[in-house]
């Protein structure tokens, strides 16, 4: 299992030795190849992502990415700071499918803004298309109103567009993720007044007579940004558009309080994948030893399910991830009072012990 390290900038370097530590604990095959990248990949090579890294990231079967960014980075032109490298992988390597998940461990359901008995035991996953939509339609630009009242007037605009087998592809994920878990699949569309939506609502449904077993139901965007807030347990897999899905992920990932346990993974057709927590590189406490790792940890255990097929080592991950903070140990971004505080270096060899 060849993969392809990136730990980047910020305390990327540390929360990836921790993910590292528990990846080699399960004594697996692995082969990891580290190189540089964000404003590491400029400070070696000047570059964000220099081709060697890319080329790496190409020859790999997973990459592993810690985070990118750095204020010392801020005056560097658009096309050199950091956070391109990113953009520039997902594109490169075609990862059109991003999936995150949302868990509230029923120990930190004090973190969350929302009321413990609504969110205790969250175990959502959000499957976002990433390379299509409105981000990504042509024509976009900005002209002029030729009629009607504001004729005369400057407009700007953008294309909202999917493809059927952009639609297809993403939705057999979707399908897929959710035969892994409780089978049930809500697609999220604004088919009322979009017509693009509506043809999404159409294949997805298309390709859910593909998969009897799993239930799919349909909902506006409007509804859903509103159902998960008053009731978030309802759902299993959610599938979105990518904006739609960027809109709704974030509300999701805030229903768990703690961004510093949620990972992600970003795939492409053959389920080679870029796995990272969903946070930056938190320059603010970096090379203090405080982060927590255990988002990259979990980023780890995605890689493992989804690019090795290695869905029992994944769980042993998770597991011993919910044994330690059952046990109470928590690093300082989700400590609470009576809890026992750790560094970045302890949670890691904590998940290692309970393996
Ligand atoms: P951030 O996620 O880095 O940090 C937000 C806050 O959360 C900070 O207070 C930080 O200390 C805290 N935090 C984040 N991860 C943590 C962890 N693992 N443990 C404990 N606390 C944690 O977001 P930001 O401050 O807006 O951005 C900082 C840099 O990261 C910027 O350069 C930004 O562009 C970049 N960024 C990169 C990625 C990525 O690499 N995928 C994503 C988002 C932001």
């Amino acid at each position: 299992m060849k993969i392809a390290v990136l730990p980047g900038d910020g305390i990327g370097p540390e929360i990836i030795a921790e993910a590292l530590k528990v990846l080699r604990a399960l004594g697996e095959a692995f082969e990891f190849e580290m190189a540089p990248v964000g404003g590491a990949g400029y400070d070696a090579c000047g570059h964000p992502l220099p081709e060697t890294t890319l080329r790496l990231a190409e020859a790999a079967e997973a990459v592993l990415f810690g985070s990118v960014g750095d204020w010392k980075y801020d005056t560097l032109p658009r096309e050199l700071r950091p956070e391109q490298a990113l953009l520039g992988l997902r594109k490169s390597l075609g990862l059109f499918a991003n999936l995150r998940p949302a868990i509230l461990y029923p120990e930190l359901a004090g973190a969350s803004t929302l009321r413990a008995e609504v969110v205790a035991g969250l175990d959502l996953l959000f499957v976002r298309e990433l390379t299509g939509d409105i981000y990504f339609g042509t024509p976009r630009g900005r002209r002029v109103v030729k009629e009607g009242p504001f004729a005369g007037s400057a407009e700007a605009f953008d294309t909202m567009r999917y493809s059927e087998p952009e639609i297809r592809r993403i939705a057999h994920v979707a399908f897929q993720a959710a035969r892994g878990r409780q089978h049930k699949l809500t697609s999220v569309d604004k088919a009322n007044v979009l017509e693009t939506s509506q043809f999404w609502r159409e294949t997805v449904g298309a390709v859910g007579a593909e998969y009897p077993d799993v239930t799919l139901e349909h909902l506006y965007v409007d509804n859903a940004a509103m159902q998960l807030v008053r009731n978030p347990k309802q759902f299993d897999v959610l599938v979105t558009g990518n904006m739609f899905g960027d809109i709704l992920s974030d509300e999701a990932s805030m229903l768990t309080g703690s961004i510093g346990m949620l990972p992600s993974a970003s795939l492409d057709a053959a389920h080679k994948g870029l796995y990272e927590p969903s946070h930056g590189s938190a320059p603010d406490i970096a090379g203090r030893g405080i982060a927590n790792p255990l988002a990259t940890i979990l980023s780890a255990a995605m890689m493992l399910r989804y690019s090795f097929e290695r869905a029992e080592q994944a769980a042993r991950i998770e597991n011993a991830v919910k044994k330690v903070l059952a046990k109470g140990l928590r690093t300082a971004d989700i400590y609470e009072n009576g809890s026992e505080r750790v560094g970045t270096g302890a949670m890691g060899d904590a998940v290692v012990a309970a393996l």
